[in-house]
């Protein structure tokens, strides 16, 4: 298939969508309780919602919203830190744009830019470098987000910052990575998964390899998809195919963009700039090892954190929000008490409801109140039709 509008072909979505049925009748554990599925990528949740995919699927299928929303799990403290740093008169503030309504304890980084802090939107790191050079008498900050998938352009911007000579630019790094945050949520007592449809987009850095100790150690299956509604109808087939043979392994869905092997270039450039940090903080998750990069000493000159004073603040979730436990996929977004009411996409209480990725914006957007409705049209006759597919 070359163009996008194959990927979305009705057809093909309705005969795997018989397929799908048709395994689900052959596996056990769906004669007891319903299959718990963790898209870990929370553009596999917008996906899911957005074409309806949820309601077209048998009820024997659950989806549980995994953390894989990078802008979702940045705890307050961090957003706090960054306004801190936005705040400094010397500096620019460069961020992507999901960043920028995040709700820190006491605004986000938009308010800061109304009341007069240097906040400018930027759509790469390179935007970012670019500004240090145009204005060298100012202190240029980018605010470093994302997993794998955002990791090596951060990486390769250092780079080039370094061999240019730019003294004005430097990284608050807040990457993390993908690998230990399943390991934490394979461990948790309150989730039982029976399988995950692997992130698309860290895959393309990191490849399929990483993801072998879940079938091995946990005995789950893992499916690397894409973002397409038959990508993930295609993927759970793969993944219902498994269970229903008894297998458990790593499989790859999305080979027209995912190497099994990864990217060399992209992990070269990630090793050379970044080393693990000992823990890092999560919203909701709490602090998990290992899981966030931070700059090595050669190239501290970059490290925003080192170059200034952050507070490095400890901050609680409001005491309203439900972040927290939706992140962990303990609760769906719609049983947060504020949902649709006090938080929503213009008034966001936490940040699942601002990012493109978050969980609690797909529910809005796509299913939001209206999602008793959905759930009831399961059995009416015209199932097979998706939204936004012909
Ligand atoms: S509805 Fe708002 S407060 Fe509740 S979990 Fe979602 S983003 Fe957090």
């Amino acid at each position: 298939m070359k163009y996008v509008d194959e990927f979305r072909d009705p057809d093909k979505a309705r005969s795997l969508l018989r397929a799908i049925e048709g395994l689900v009748a052959d596996i056990e554990i769906c004669r007891r309780r319903p299959l718990q599925i963790m898209e870990v990528c929370g553009g596999h949740t917008h996906s899911i919602f957005k074409y309806g995919l949820e309601s077209l699927l048998p009820e024997a299928i659950e989806f549980v919203h995994g953390p894989g929303c990078p802008v979702c799990v940045l705890p307050v403290g961090r957003v706090d830190d960054g306004l801190v740093l936005a705040e400094h008169p010397s500096v620019i503030f460069t961020t992507f744009g999901d960043a920028m309504r995040v709700p820190g304890s006491k605004k986000s980084l938009l308010q800061a830019k109304a009341d007069g802090a240097d906040v400018r939107m930027v759509y790469s790191p390179l935007d970012a470098l670019g500004i240090a050079k145009a204005n060298p008498g100012k202190e240029v900050v980018f605010f470093a987000l994302g997993f794998e998938t955002t990791i090596p352009s951060t990486a390769m911007t250092v780079l080039q910052a370094e061999r240019e000579h730019v003294a004005n630019f430097s990284v608050f790094c807040n990457h993390i990575t993908i690998i230990p945050t399943i390991k934490a949520i394979l461990d948790s007592p309150e989730l039982t998964l029976d399988g995950f449809l692997g992130p698309g987009h860290v895959s393309m850095v990191i490849g399929t390899a990483p993801y072998q100790f879940i079938c091995r150690h946990y005995r789950k299956p893992l499916v690397v998809a894409g973002f397409e509604p038959l990508d993930i109808l295609q993927s759970i087939w793969m993944l219902l195919r498994q269970l229903a043979e008894g297998r458990c392994e790593v499989e790859n869905q999305y080979r027209r963009v995912v190497a099994d092997a990864g990217n060399d270039p992209a992990l070269r450039a990630v090793q050379e700039v970044f080393e693990l940090r000992e823990f890092f903080e999560w919203r909701g998750l709490g602090s998990i090892d290992h899981s966030g990069v931070c700059i090595r000493d050669a190239y501290a000159a970059f490290d925003a954190e080192r170059r200034f004073s952050v507070p490095n603040l400890k901050i609680a979730d409001p005491k309203s929000c439900q972040c927290g436990e939706v992140l962990k996929g303990v609760i769906k977004p719609r049983q947060c008490k504020v949902f649709g009411r006090a938080c929503t996409p213009e008034t966001p209480l936490g940040a699942l409801m601002v990012s493109s990725e978050g969980a609690c914006a797909a529910y809005y957007n796509y299913a939001g109140v209206q999602l008793g409705k959905v759930r009831r049209s399961r059995a009416a006759p015209d199932r097979g039709r998706a939204r936004g597919m012909p």
